[in-house]
């Protein structure tokens, strides 16, 4: 693997940890002397991978594909796969794949440097935790940087990889997380997003035992103009002192994504969901009731195993009843190693599925236009993230605290701006506005 030139690209699939982990292996090989370049110019090139579902893994496979056809026409090429396939699959990969070097794991990040130093194809995937090391990040330049707080999961939904590839809950310092804030905040990044796959547990593995909501307040009292934002949040785990926190913090977004996924009890059993649907219910009433403008936000899969009509029909309900503001939806996916994924006899035809997810679509789509109708007429700040030019207007794109999109036109705000917008529309994804007074 000695031959390459130190020229270094990332194909990065999948969640937002990906992405972050992405920018850090940038960091972190920039110290070793390796240039980030666009795909064609590199010669060391990682596929950051995904596994939540089988398309995100065919995606990384195609995009291996293509390097080994560039490798195969001569081109001096060192090809490695990470993320969570790589964890998931391990060996099995260089065997499937003859022309990837390199294999490497959730938690073998920081082993690269070392590993590219060695000779032969290799397989480096570890289930203990890493330890840490501190070298700069190369963030994607715009206005929101992701911060990662906690990694890995404890609850073992039965449909859900997590647990397998990026290992049992740990949660970051609360001196490591404040000191890449405040760095964040100095490089001019407006927007700060705490990530991990339960937010809420953050701390519980640290020997003084930070909460989640500590963590928030903490952040919050930092200097600076800027906004924060946190996902994923599990259900039943939001204490009523991060809703009081976000209620009260003035940095941190009015905005939760708490996945439902299915609004049926039987379903959410199934899936090893640790609340039934009346507990989602009420905590999302609780946080519309306490917080205003704010925005809850869901994840729907459509299709679990052995789900009934009827049951799929009660995720409609609620969804209607809920006024979430947004969700993502998908259509079940079978994951190796998952218990739901052994359920091959109660699986749902692929057509049946699609019909559900269309009808689950259908349904958010009207949740959101009722939910963005509610803004029309009020005026609130908007984080410019993009210009756009329609018509020969200088159009700004930008988010309100909730998360919501906003158009509106102005020649003289730029991004990165905080600018007060008086909303006159709403379609279904987005509002459009004029700059107020
Ligand atoms: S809470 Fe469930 S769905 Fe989310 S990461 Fe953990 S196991 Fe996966």
């Amino acid at each position: 693997m000695h031959s390459i030139k130190r020229k270094l690209y990332i194909e990065t699939i999948g969640c937002q940890m990906n992405k972050s982990d992405s920018e850090r292996i940038y960091g972190m090989m920039s110290h070793f002397g390796y240039d980030t370049v666009s795909e064609n110019e590199a010669d060391f090139l990682i596929v950051n991978t995904c596994s939540i579902r089988q398309l995100s893994e065919d995606k990384a496979y195609s995009k291996l594909g293509n390097w080994g056809q560039r490798k195969k026409r001569g081109e001096k090429l060192v090809i490695a796969i990470a993320g969570c396939v790589a964890q998931q699959e391990k060996e099995k990969l260089l065997k499937k794949f003859p022309y990837v070097d390199l294999v490497f794991g959730t938690q073998n990040i920081y082993e690269l440097p070392a590993l590219l130093n060695r000779e032969g194809r290799i397989c480096a995937i570890s289930d203990k935790p890493y330890a840490e090391k501190e070298y700069k990040i190369i963030r994607n330049k715009n206005i929101n940087a992701w911060l990662p707080i906690m990694e890995g999961c404890n609850n073992f939904c039965t449909y859900c990889v997590v647990p397998y590839t990026r290992g049992r809950e740990r949660s970051r310092s609360l001196d490591v997380i404040i000191k890449e804030a405040k760095q964040i905040i100095k490089e001019g990044f407006r927007e700060i997003t705490l990530l991990g796959q339960n937010v809420d547990s953050y701390g519980k593995d640290l020997n003084d035992k930070p909460t989640f909501a500590y963590l928030l307040r903490e952040l919050d009292k930092l200097d600076g103009e800027f906004r924060i934002r946190f996902t994923t949040s599990y259900p039943t785990d939001i204490t009523e002192d991060v809703i009081k926190t976000v209620k009260e913090g003035k940095k941190i977004c009015e905005c939760f994504h708490i996945p439902m996924q299915s609004g049926n009890d039987r379903i959410l059993k199934a899936m090893n969901r640790r609340y039934n649907v009346d507990e989602y219910k009420n905590i999302v009433r609780k946080i519309q009731n306490e917080i205003e403008n704010v925005a809850v936000t869901s994840d729907f899969i459509a299709g679990f195993p052995s789900e009934t009509e009827e049951e799929f029909k009660d995720t409609i309900k609620q969804i209607k009843e809920l006024n979430l503001d947004y969700s993502n939806t998908a259509s079940y996916s079978p994951r190796p190693n998952t218990p739901a994924g052994k359920m091959t006899d109660k699986f749902i035809p692929d057509d049946v599925k699609k019909r559900r997810l269309n009808e689950l679509n259908e349904c958010i789509k009207e949740a959101s236009f009722n939910s963005n109708k509610k803004y029309v007429g009020k005026t609130l700040e908007v984080l410019v993230e993009k210009i756009n030019f329609k018509d020969g207007k200088r159009m700004l794109e930008g988010r309100l605290r909730n998360n919501k999109v906003v158009h509106f036109q102005s020649d003289v705000d730029n991004i990165g701006d905080f600018v007060r917008v008086r909303l006159n529309e709403a379609s279904i994804w987005c509002l459009f506005g004029q700059k107020a007074d």
